[in-house]
């Protein structure tokens, strides 16, 4: 039997919006991943800026984005766990109560410029492929691991935007319809997030 394919896609999701949605598709799809699990991160080691939502807003905000998609899902590993998170902690937890998956791990392009600084990421990679699409405006060339970063890339056609921008826009009660579906649209207007 074949195993499961499963790939974890961590981030920040401050806020998520549809540029993570089209880069967990487009993977699923052309990898033919059969779950992909969304891991928002308490606090990302790498960013200095801490999250400005709330951990337990970032997770409905992704069960709100989500909604709908087959072999999408949030999962909170990350919850319990003290940050910083390190992603090499979430794999290995993930992997230790289960068995027969082959397992990946989504990131955008830019991603690529921070990797040898991530924990223990030779272990990391062995344990999970790493599987990266293209970000706007991102056009790194990478010298380190070439093989890796070959074998993984996957084109997909993104979606230019970042949470950065979108916080933005938000804090100026710029219209962001464009950007967020309207679920996430409402939820942020009902919490007050991001003003
Ligand atoms: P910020 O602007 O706050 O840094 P972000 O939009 O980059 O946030 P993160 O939560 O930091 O979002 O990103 C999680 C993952 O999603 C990262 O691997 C990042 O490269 C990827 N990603 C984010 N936005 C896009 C996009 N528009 N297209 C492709 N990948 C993306």
């Amino acid at each position: 039997m074949s195993r499961r394919r499963v790939a974890l896609f961590g981030g920040t999701f401050d806020p998520p919006h549809l540029g993570h949605l089209n880069l967990a598709l487009q993977i699923k799809e052309k990898r033919a991943l059969d779950e992909v699990l969304f891991v928002p991160a308490r606090a990302n080691p790498l960013k200095s800026e801490q999250p400005i939502a709330p951990f337990e807003e970032r997770v409905e905000l992704l069960k709100l984005l989500i909604e709908g998609f087959d072999g999408l899902t949030v999962n909170t590993i990350e919850a319990t766990r003290e940050p910083p998170s390190y992603t090499i902690d979430t794999v290995k937890s993930y992997l230790s109560s289960r068995e027969d998956i082959e397992l990946f791990l989504i990131l955008g392009e830019d991603q690529l410029a921070t990797l040898t600084q991530w924990k223990n990421y030779k272990e990391l990679f062995s344990l999970a492929k790493p599987l990266w699409g293209a970000r706007p405006g991102i056009n790194y060339q990478p010298t380190h691991l070439q093989e890796l970063i070959k074998e993984g890339h996957v084109e997909i056609n993104p979606l230019e935007l970042s949470a950065t921008e979108i916080r933005k826009r938000l804090k100026k009660r710029a219209n962001c319809s464009d950007l967020l579906p309207s679920s996430l649209l409402d939820r942020i207007e009902q919490k007050a997030l991001y003003l």
